[in-house]
């Protein structure tokens, strides 16, 4: 039997559940039971292949097990933003076909995510704002912004070019030099959409929250164990992420990140008619490392997102995130002298995994075990779609873009993990360094 000993925590700090009304968490596995299809996870990845393993097959019972609450994950702790175009792109021929595939897959995620939100009335102010990508100086723009315009034009994708003016009437705030604008972005709260999913499912799925798996025994039938029971099933799909790692799959191919991010109280009226902005809007910085996410939310609150550090073990401390809270408001006073009076109601870390190469874990590991990990920090997207095809796969359903998920190829291998530790520490301590001025 397999143990599995690191499991996700919940800090109840994210604050974008704090803004919504209480839910009730289906109810904890407290029996030894059996089904169809076991699916391990209750993200994006997770809840989309349960409801494509429902939807494929009908008469097939489908339990989903959550360490966790759904929305309290990382797929609830994020930045909402759901994202069609890759961040950077390539004109290179090659890489322009691999931009296009990437294009498909994320589409098609929104399009699951927007029928879903739309059939059953999800609140999470799913609303298609699109998204600045901007340049703080005029030198990242040139090296950076320049480059992804001329490549934008090759995909033949729509965009806008936007300077330090207009941006500063639109966002409020004189920060950015300059900016490009597409339109496809969707911006959500990540919590309502993630709580929205997981209560939708249909009736023949059952999700047990506040039910880590906290052992596993594989054989013709996979048999999870949680402190309150367990669940038998010929057949698994893996979606828990870069805790993934644990169960024999992914092992050292993976570098988990800790992402933080504030979120302000609603601007008073006062507060508004001072700020001067209308719409909503979200932002994602020209360089990855140095640069801030941020967003006007339909609410009238504001976000930050900034610093990204390694936790191998995924147990960032709070003591930490204290500190970077401190760091955002410094932020947020910088960038909005005259909303000085506004305060962060949440500071939060969630969790997310990387490969080296970018590559996501998708596919068939085991005879009976599918997964779906490790979103590379577009999991919105990319959780969803490899959720649904996953199950397609392991359905023997022909879903044409599977070909498309599969071209990501799979995470290269990586050294032991403290020097993988040291390596990335470096490399994302130099890539702040470099960028800073962007930040
Ligand atoms: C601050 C922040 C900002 C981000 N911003 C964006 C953004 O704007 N757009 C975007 O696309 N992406 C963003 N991301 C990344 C995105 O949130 C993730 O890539 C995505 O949520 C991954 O989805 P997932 O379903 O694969 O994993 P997760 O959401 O991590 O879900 C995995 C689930 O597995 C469960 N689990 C783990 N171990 C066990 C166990 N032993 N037993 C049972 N269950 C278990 C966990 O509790 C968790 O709920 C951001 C992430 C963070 C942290």
């Amino acid at each position: 039997m397999l143990k599995i000993a690191r499991l996700p925590q919940n800090d109840k700090t994210n604050g974008w559940s704090a803004c919504l009304p209480d839910r009730r968490p289906h109810a904890a596995l407290n029996a030894d039971i059996k089904a169809d299809w076991l699916v391990i996870g209750g993200g994006y990845a997770g809840l989309a292949a349960a409801r494509q393993l429902a939807r494929n097959r009908p008469d097939d019972s489908i339990a989903l097990l959550e360490a966790g609450i759904c929305g309290e994950n990382a797929s609830g702790r994020n930045s909402g933003f759901i994202i069609d175009l890759p961040h950077t792109v390539s004109s290179d021929l090659d890489q322009l076909e691999g931009s296009h595939r990437y294009l498909r897959l994320a589409r098609a995620a929104t399009a699951e995510l927007e029928a879903i939100v739309t059939e059953n009335s999800i609140q999470c102010d799913w609303s298609r704002d699109g998204k600045y990508h901007a340049a703080v100086t005029p030198e990242g723009a040139h090296s950076m912004l320049e480059p992804y315009a001329a490549e934008l034009t090759a995909l033949g994708e729509p965009f806008e070019w936007v300077d330090k003016k207009a941006l500063a009437a639109k966002l409020g705030t004189s920060h950015f030099h300059r900016a490009i604008y597409t339109p496809g972005c969707v911006l959500v709260n990540p919590a309502a959409l993630t709580r929205g999913l997981a209560d939708t499912l249909p009736g023949n799925v059952t999700v047990f929250e506040n039910s880590a798996v906290t052992a596993l025994e594989y054989g013709t039938s996979v048999r999870a164990v949680t402190s309150g029971g367990s669940i038998s099933a010929p057949r698994m799909i893996l979606a828990a992420n870069g805790f993934s790692e644990q169960f024999g799959h992914g092992k050292n191919r993976f570098v988990h990140l800790a992402l933080c991010a504030s979120l302000t109280r609603p601007l008073t009226p006062q507060e508004q008619e001072t700020f001067g902005v209308e719409k909503p809007w979200g932002l994602t910085p020209a360089n990855g490392f140095g640069g801030i996410t941020m967003r006007y939310t339909n609410d009238r609150r504001i976000l930050i997102r900034q610093d990204i550090r390694v936790s191998m073990q995924q147990n960032f401390p709070a003591r930490r995130t204290a500190k970077i809270a401190h760091q955002h408001r410094k932020l947020f006073v910088d960038r909005f002298p005259k909303l000085q009076g506004v305060e962060f109601e949440n500071s939060w870390v969630g969790y997310i995994c990387m490969s080296q190469n970018g590559a996501p874990m998708f596919g068939n590991v085991a005879p009976n075990v599918w997964m779906a990990a490790c979103q590379n920090g577009i999991g919105v997207t990319k959780g969803t779609i490899s959720g649904v095809l996953v199950a397609d796969q392991a359905c023997g359903n022909n879903n044409v873009l599977i070909p498309d998920m599969e071209s990501l190829g799979s995470p290269n291998p990586l050294p032991p993990r403290s020097l993988v530790e040291i390596g990335a520490r470096a490399k994302i301590g130099w890539e702040i360094w470099k960028n800073r001025k962007e930040a």
